[in-house]
């Protein structure tokens, strides 16, 4: 068996925000759950996990719940989903975040004996938000008190970006690509499976047609939506640009996808 196993690709929630759903869209959570040699399950992201499921409006907020208005199905967390797959949950000995928003860090307390990988910058704005960031992060999400592993911009190139390597504990073939600017600490997460890499870009950007251009665009009210959230709009279309090259130029060889969007996790689901 190689480094890297099996990969699979979960939806741990689905929203139907009031204003998009009119338009008939939806958005994923796209969730990775990675299957290794020596580093057990990894997953990328973690959804709206279990704990939360019970209790929506505590864990997410009121004001999110009533707007994004994500399930509230037990069997779609990543630990329900992991079981269905066969694997068992205690496995998972590491998480990595794109970035600690409610909606990515809302399966932490099921995995409380993982590692949990994250930017050192994401980390100090979740800990202490300004008063913009104050609703996207949730800390009774993180109150049992995760295992920790920060990491910084570090000067190795990964396809023209910088990625920091060296992730404790995980094999070379997973990176972490810092992006900033939908949230201050950020990150796209690579991974090198049988069919070359995937790169997980959290919420770099939120329809495929931003990366794709050949992918229709999906409702205006999606893109209003990242320019809001976004805590640096000028680094939220620099990313778009440059993801935009990586995914012209080295289609071959990079599968790039992001956290929300249907229609990419149901090709990268059918790609099998
Ligand atoms: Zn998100």
């Amino acid at each position: 068996m190689a480094e890297i196993g099996r990969i699979h690709h979960l939806d741990c929630c689905t929203m139907c925000p009031v204003l998009a759903s009119k338009h008939g869209h939806h958005l994923v959570a796209h969730v990775l759950a990675i299957e290794t040699e020596r580093a057990g399950i990894v997953l990328v992201d973690t959804g709206i996990g279990d704990r939360a499921r019970q209790d929506l409006k505590g864990w997410l907020g009121g004001p999110f719940v009533a707007a994004v208005r994500p399930d509230a199905d037990p069997a779609r967390s990543a630990r329900a989903q992991l079981e269905a797959l066969g694997l068992d949950p205690r496995d998972v000995r590491h998480v990595l975040v794109t970035h600690l928003d409610l909606d990515h860090a809302g399966g932490l307390a099921d995995f409380p004996d993982a590692q949990v990988h994250v930017h050192l910058d994401e980390l100090a704005a979740a800990r202490h938000p300004s008063w913009r960031e104050r609703s996207r992060y949730r800390q009774v999400q993180w109150a049992h008190g995760p295992r920790w592993t920060t990491y910084e911009r570090a000067g190795e190139a990964w396809f023209g970006f910088d990625a920091a390597h060296a992730l404790d504990g995980l094999p070379d073939d997973i990176v972490a690509i810092p992006l900033a600017g939908h949230t201050r600490g950020h990150a796209a997460i690579a991974v090198r499976g049988d069919d070359g890499w995937l790169l997980h870009a959290g919420d770099a950007y939120f329809q495929a047609h931003t990366v794709h251009p050949e992918v229709p665009a999906g409702p205006p009210v999606i893109r209003r939506f990242e320019q809001v959230v976004a805590v640096d709009r000028q680094r939220v279309a620099r990313n778009h640009e440059r993801l935009a090259e990586l995914a012209r130029d080295h289609g071959g060889e990079v599968t790039v996808f992001s956290a929300h969007d249907a229609g990419e996790l149901e090709r990268l689901r059918s790609r099998r």
